[in-house]
């Protein structure tokens, strides 16, 4: 990895967070500028032509055409918030700029809110940033491993098949030079050919190049079109292949990042939008100083979601 390029770069201090997003007016403005960035458009009609209307915390933007009132949080994942748009774009940045991850207990002393308040915020931003990520296939020469996640103790491949793990599916595409470009990490229902089948199908493009060890599953990577090489690993530990430096190198990271932020972390039931937030801040890891505002358009585009189905065990097929 570039460490002139990814570790050295110029990200958002927190002077300059402050500065751009230190006021309620001006995350208004911010969201106003993501959400409708050729001007205001109806929710509904789709007109243009509206007026505003002040008096409530935020200002409403009313439709001439069909008198809809709307608000910049109305429709995402903020929608109907209590909680100041600064609390969202300080939780954002904190979230943003974690390498390692932040559990919702560091975010509620860093906040201010409550545990709760806080752990609602994460959720709905992990879950945000996930979707987004979620939106786009991998391309080329693929790196694809199977990892166990959560249970008593993180991390580790050692326990292929142990009990109160969660089966994770790890995958990285690299450029032409051979770096690393984009990941997915993903929890599956197992290590099955079906399953890795509709993780393919979800994941790849047909013009996929897949690499893999040599369990059994991974052939059917050829249900998404791509083609496949498994490399038999010969007694050898995979760790200590050259052929998969950069999974080995995702993997190990995740595992710093989960064994240092996430000990009361319920992988089983959330780890799908722990894992999306993870590869979502690995994807954009080049652009530390935008990245504030992307969490910020991933909460825009994500559509509300109840405090109950927050709380719902996740699906992961
Ligand atoms: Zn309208």
């Amino acid at each position: 990895m570039g460490r002139n390029a990814i570790q050295f770069q110029k990200g958002l201090s927190f002077p300059e967070f402050q500065q751009r997003y230190g006021t309620e007016a001006q995350c208004e403005e911010a969201l106003a500028q993501i959400r409708w960035p050729d001007g205001f458009r109806c929710p509904r009609c789709d007109g243009a032509v509206h007026g505003l209307v002040y008096g409530r915390r935020l200002k409403r933007y009313q439709c001439r055409q069909c008198s809809h009132q709307s608000t910049v949080t109305a429709g995402t994942i903020m929608e109907a918030t209590k909680l100041p748009l600064t609390i969202w774009f300080l939780a954002f940045y904190l979230i943003g700029q974690a390498k390692t991850g932040i559990s919702s207990l560091q975010l509620s002393r860093q906040l201010g809110v409550a545990y709760n308040t806080a752990w609602m915020l994460h959720g709905k931003i992990l879950r945000a940033m996930s979707e987004r990520d979620e939106s786009y296939l991998l391309q080329g020469r693929v790196q694809i491993d199977d990892a166990y996640f959560g249970g008593e103790r993180p991390g580790g491949k050692a326990g292929r098949g142990s009990e109160n793990k969660v089966p994770i599916v790890a995958a990285i595409s690299l450029n032409a030079e051979g770096h690393p470009i984009h990941a997915k990490i993903s929890p599956v229902p197992g290590f099955t050919l079906e399953a890795l089948a509709d993780w393919a199908r979800q994941h790849l493009s047909s013009s996929c190049s897949v690499l893999s060890d040599g369990l059994a599953c991974f052939r059917s990577v050829a249900a998404a079109g791509c083609s496949h090489a498994a490399v038999v690993t010969g007694g050898r530990h995979p760790n200590d292949l050259p052929e998969f430096r950069w999974i080995n190198i995702l993997l190990s990271n995740l595992k710093t990042s989960f064994s240092g932020t996430f000990h009361a972390f319920d992988f089983d039931k959330y780890g799908k939008r722990y894992l999306g937030g993870f590869c979502f801040r690995f994807n954009r890891r080049f652009k530390m100083a935008e990245m504030t505002e992307r969490i910020a358009n991933a909460a825009c585009v994500c559509k509300p979601c109840p405090e109950r189905a927050l709380r719902v065990a996740e699906h992961y097929a």
